[in-house]
């Protein structure tokens, strides 16, 4: 097996194939994580699965516990927690997955080549053909199969042709402050009170991340100079927001949605961030990443690791969770970076609905950290917030939208605006249904090929 990208896709994947037995090897390009915006907020799914693929090293070197999220939205805050027992864990980007390949190296079941690209040259019925690339040097590798896992710009799933529908949503600027500055300690924050979502989380005992989302292209002074930027943010964490940017260059990502046609072709797989992505307000790229890794793991073992059969497994099993965790990303970004009238009368049916039912709490926590991936249960819950949003400007609750003409005309667009997330959630819950059938036979590359009735009945 040969695994591109040492990011924790491609580090979790390169653990689950030598687990199984396969000869591995991991090229990575290389680059410098301390200078990338990017995943620092682990939920509780993807600190067992790194457990399980032996990696609690790194998840003991550092880091702070996370027991939930906040969801602040001006005086009112929903704390959302995790099932009892469960723990995040926030924990500086490069802290968490530089020292993953350490580990993969110091543990010797899996070959590590750093500063090595892999660009693939053919794919043929016995497996794939690529180029590894390293200081100008360049060999020629085959192997049985390919696990892309090189990011989510993936230029190997460029060069297989794959369709991507690809939305650039915002820019994000991110810095350190206090931890102390955080409302709540031990929780992933999300501050909705203000123009777009800002992301805040411990990543230390002592230090957090703050995250700020901004319209796609703006300059991080724009946080500086437009107060109105951080209006959602409470005192004292506003100041440190200020104060860090006047201390530091602030790092910087571009958010997106991509969503692949297709995430194998021929003998080569796409895990993590390559398979597809979405805004990071949910925090759960690296869990939905690990979770390919268990996925791959667990079609591999099944199919006796016959690679077509595997991987025509592999997309089937892991789609409704993808569904499901871009779906509700979408919805509740448009829903939180909105100004428009139904989405404040959304944001407000979401605490009204938060207020009056603890299971709704903990069931929007399971559906952020992507513990609950049924979309059934996204568009159930989904649903239930929209007729609170209604049940709110009914009841004149919505500070944004004043008079009964404008809650009138406020309940139609959240109505009509609910529709195409609902229609979405539906298609997911028919196919949920049909993925759940079991699966047709792919026969293995060396099964003879069942007579069919004609030469039955002749021989
Ligand atoms: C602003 C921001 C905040 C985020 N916050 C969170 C969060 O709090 N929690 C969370 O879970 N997720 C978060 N994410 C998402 C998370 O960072 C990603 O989901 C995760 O890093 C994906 O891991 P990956 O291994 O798929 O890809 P990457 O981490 O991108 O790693 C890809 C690797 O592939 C290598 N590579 C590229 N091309 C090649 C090649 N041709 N050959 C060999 N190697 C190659 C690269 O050098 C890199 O090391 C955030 C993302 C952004 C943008």
């Amino acid at each position: 097996m040969l695994v591109a990208g040492g990011g924790p896709a491609g580090c979790t994947t390169a653990a689950a194939m030598a687990q199984l037995g396969l000869r591995t090897l991991l090229a990575d390009a290389g680059q410098d994580r301390r200078k990338q915006l990017a995943g620092e907020l682990l939920h509780p799914i993807g600190v067992e699965e790194l457990t399980a693929f032996g990696f609690s090293e790194v998840l003991r070197s550092g880091g702070a516990p996370i027991i939930g999220f906040a969801v602040v939205d001006g005086e009112k805050t929903a704390l959302l927690p995790y099932a009892p027992g469960n723990r995040g864990l926030g924990i500086e980007h490069h802290a968490l997955v530089t020292p993953l390949l350490d580990v993969l190296e110091k543990r010797g079941d899996v070959e590590v080549r750093r500063r090595s690209r892999v660009a693939l040259v053919s794919d043929g019925p016995d497996g794939v053909e690529v180029t590894l690339s390293r200081e100008g040097q360049s060999e020629r590798v085959r192997t049985r199969m390919l696990v892309a896992a090189d990011g989510r710009a993936s230029p190997l799933r460029r060069s297989l042709g794959i369709a991507e529908q690809h939305v650039r949503l915002s820019t994000m600027i991110g810095v350190m402050v206090e931890a102390s500055a955080l409302p709540h300690a031990g929780r992933g924050h999300l501050f909705i009170g203000g123009p777009a979502p800002v992301l805040a989380y411990p990543i230390s005992d002592s230090q957090a991340r703050v995250m700020v989302d901004l319209p796609l292209g703006s300059s991080p002074e724009r946080v500086r100079t437009e107060q109105e930027i951080l209006s959602g943010v409470p005192e004292p964490l506003r100041q440190a927001i200020l104060v860090a940017l006047q201390r530091e260059a602030p790092l910087v990502a571009s958010n997106d949605t991509r969503i692949m046609d297709q995430v194998y072709k021929g003998h080569v797989v796409l895990v993590g961030d390559a398979a597809g992505c979405c805004h990071p307000l949910s925090a759960s790229g690296m869990a939905s990443a690990v979770r390919d890794a268990r996925v791959l793991h667990r079609v591999m073992a099944e199919a006796s690791n016959d690679v077509p059969r595997a991987l025509a497994a592999y997309a089937r099993a892991r789609r409704p969770a993808n569904r499901t965790r871009i779906a509700l990303a979408s919805s509740l970004y448009e829903a939180f970076s909105s100004d428009a009238g139904e989405m404040a009368a959304l944001r407000s049916g979401l605490f009204r609905y938060w207020e009056r039912s603890p299971t709704g709490l903990r069931i929007s926590m399971s559906l952020l950290s992507t513990r609950e991936t049924r979309m059934s249960v996204m568009a159930r819950e989904y649903a239930r917030v929209v007729a609170h949003g209604l049940l709110a400007l009914g009841a004149g609750g919505v500070r944004a939208v004043q008079g009964p003409r404008r809650a009138m005309h406020a309940g139609a667009l959240l109505v009509a605006s609910a529709l195409p997330h609902l229609r979405t959630a539906m298609a997911g819950v028919v196919e949920d249904r049909i993925l759940a059938l079991p699966a047709p036979h792919v026969p293995a590359a060396d099964e003879p090929l069942a007579p069919s009735r004609a030469s039955a009945s002749r021989s």
